[in-house]
């Protein structure tokens, strides 16, 4: 078959993000998701990936999408990262749950694989969406911050591959305001559509 010449490439720009929606997020102030959140400075997490790489997020807090202001979910990240990508603990903790058994691209809610660290002060960090067999701890095990625990993927209600990344007050609680301390100011979360360079 001839190739034609001339055609039309369509770069389309896929956005991963939870639940499969498009969100933005409200200006700062709306709502009260501007308050709660720590000094950047004292932060006791780091972005959930490797020093020297950079990725986007492609949700932040309180949006219109699933991390919807005033839910459970509000204060979760979605970070756009290319399947098997390394996710590294952003806190120390202990290991006490590991999902990995979902292929890739199921894009069923609750086909999830995920990973989730409880921290010394009973709170938790979620990291979901990882890849099938992509979990390298195992439960019982500590962990510390920077410790390369899984890698990224795309499994679950997911519109592209991404890492959620989410701390919540403990399992099955409400997620926490977070920040982190090895990047660049981002005093009210990190800002959706923004990139984030992990020093
Ligand atoms: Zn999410």
């Amino acid at each position: 078959m001839k190739l034609r010449t001339g055609s039309i490439l369509v770069a389309m720009v896929i956005v991963g993000s939870c639940g499969g929606t498009e969100s933005t997020t409200p200006a700062l102030g709306d709502a009260g998701c501007s308050a709660g959140y720590p000094e950047q400075a004292t932060s006791r997490y780091v972005l959930p990936y490797s020093p020297g790489s950079e990725f986007m997020v492609g949700q932040g807090n309180c949006t219109d999408g699933s991390h919807e202001i005033d839910t459970s979910q509000a204060y979760a990240y979605d970070i756009d990262m290319p399947i098997g990508t390394p996710v590294i603990a952003s806190r120390d903790g202990i290991v006490v749950v590991v999902v990995e058994n979902w292929s890739e691209n199921n894009d069923t809610p609750g086909q999830e694989n995920y990973l989730i660290i409880e921290h010394d002060d009973g709170s938790i960090a979620g990291y979901y969406h990882l890849t099938e067999a992509g979990i390298d701890v195992e439960e019982g095990d500590q962990v510390f911050q920077g410790d390369s625990v899984a890698r990224s993927g795309n499994t679950g209600d997911s519109s592209g591959p991404h890492l959620h990344f989410e701390v919540a007050t403990c399992e099955d609680c409400d997620t926490l305001p977070v920040n982190f301390g090895n990047t660049r100011e981002h005093q009210f979360g990190l800002d959706e559509d923004d990139a984030y360079l992990a020093e």
